[in-house]
Order: C-alpha cells, then structure tokens, then sequence
C-alpha cells in the first residue's frame, strides 16, 4: 500500500537539516524554560521533550505526565517554537490535544505493537497532526511501515519516520544498531516519506552525535531529532547521549552538506 502523504509544514522543515532538539524527559519547569530559550536563540524552531517516559524497566523516571503539559505550551508562548511530545496511549493523544502540543511522536516500543499503533491510529482519526514515527525496536522494516500505514488509514498525511536504531545483544559501540540498510529501504519503497535520524539513540554517548549526523546527511536523511539538554551530566534520563544547546550548534556548524540522496 502507498502512503498518501502531504508535506509535514513545520517551521524550519525545509532546511536541511530541519533539527528537532530538547531533552529527553521534560523534568522541571526550569529546566524545561531555560533548555528552551537557549535552543530558540540559537534559531531552533521546533522542541521536544518527553511527558510520559517509557523506561526498560521499573524504578526510573517514568515522566510527569499531564503535569509538564503546560510546561511545553509555556516554551510554544515564550519561545515561538512548536512543541512536540511521545505518545504511547489513546488518552496520551487525548491530553496533548487539549494542551495544544504541535507535533507528535511514536516510540520505538509502541512502534512494535500493532494493537498499541491501531489504538492510537483510532485516536487520531479526523486530527490533522504532524506525527513522526520511530522505528520498531526490532528490525522489522515491515512493521514500521505497517505502523505508519495504520495511522494513514485513519487520516494522517502529515507523517515523517524517525531512524534511532535497533536493539542488539551483543556488545556493541551503538547503544542501537543503525543498520543503515533498513532507514535506506524505506526511502527507496516511500520516496516521498522525510526521514529524520536520532542519533542520540543510536549512539548512547554524547561524542558519537557528531559522526552519526555527518552520516545520516551523506544518505540524505532530511533532518535530524537530537537530545538537548540545559545541564546534560544531571539529565533524569539518557544523560550520556544529552548535548547542551552551544554543544547542538557546534555539532551543526560542522556537518558536511553535500547533495545526494539515500
Ligand atoms: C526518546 O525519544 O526519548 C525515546 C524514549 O526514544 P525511543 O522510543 O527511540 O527509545
Ligand atoms: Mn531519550
């Protein structure tokens, strides 16, 4: 099945890269704010942070919840930047609906279960949101697409795939495999599909974003969704993989342009 897909019309999405950056868990208003406005005075447009956190196992920060909504409509109303958040639950889409969030995205856990996707795809049925999904934790090029095709079937054009790698056992210098082959598929099978890779879950430490983003511009990846943070080192969660905002901008100066596409 082809995907029918509009253009995802965000700020700053048709430059290369459009950037997508902000912590991993929104943790507290101050950190939230102050990440924030150094991201949109560095000419970010377009912020994450994660409100409901799905951790690996029980004990972590799990995230606040509703409680940080309006922390995030606060960055949109102080900043100007579109905010965007993980949703994993129908009641998820219901709450970020109310509280205006711009943008949301899938993860790699909910991207591999196909009653947790159809719940969702119901849940969004006659919404017009930006919805970025990422790829199942398990290479399964398949079932990332049958993710998105399940929200396209109940309305979604505007939809983008986010590239974070997979799940590995072995030891391994990649917190997720790349598999690059897997991001380069699904161009050739959804040309039209924007592509943005996540290379703060793929590398698991903070020097690998660099070489990884350099990497997913040679392929031709449309954008990039890095972990930001304010004071990295103290993150509630991922804090080996977090930037600070000067250290997002260094990365980005540097990279390498060139045209070409996967
Ligand atoms: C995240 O973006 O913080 C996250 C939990 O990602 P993933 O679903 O890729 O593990
Ligand atoms: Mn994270």
């Amino acid at each position: 099945m082809d995907l029918s897909l509009i253009p995802l019309n965000i700020k700053g999405c048709g430059l290369r890269p459009f950037v997508i950056a902000g912590p991993c868990s929104a943790e507290t208003e101050e950190q939230v704010m102050s990440t924030a406005r150094q991201l949109a005075s560095l000419g970010c447009n377009v912020y994450r942070a994660g409100v409901w956190k799905p951790r690996t196992k029980p004990g972590g920060f799990e995230g606040h919840g509703e409680k940080a909504l309006p922390w995030l409509k606060r960055v949109k109303e102080e900043t100007g930047m579109s905010v965007a958040t993980e949703v994993a639950t129908p009641e998820h889409v219901e709450l970020v609906l109310e509280y205006g969030i711009d943008i949301i995205w899938i993860g790699a856990r909910t991207s591999a279960n196909p009653f947790a996707m159809q719940a969702l795809a119901d849940s969004l049925s006659g919404v017009d949101i930006p919805v970025l999904v990422k790829n199942p934790v398990n290479p399964d090029l398949e079932l990332w697409i049958g993710a998105m095709e399940r929200l396209n079937q109940a309305g979604i054009k505007r939809l983008a795939a986010i590239h974070r790698g997979f799940s590995s056992y072995d030891n391994k210098i990649y917190r997720n495999a790349p598999m690059w082959q897997i991001p380069i598929e699904l161009r050739r099978r959804i040309p039209e599909l924007p592509i943005i890779c996540d290379p703060s879950h793929i590398g698991g430490r903070r020097n690998l974003i660099a070489p990884l983003s350099q990497q997913a511009m040679d392929l031709g990846f449309d954008g990039l969704i890095v972990e930001t943070h304010c004071s990295p080192n103290e993150a509630w969660s991922d804090a080996a993989q977090q930037v600070t905002p000067d250290g997002l901008y260094n990365i980005l100066s540097q990279l390498t342009i060139r045209d070409g596409h996967i």
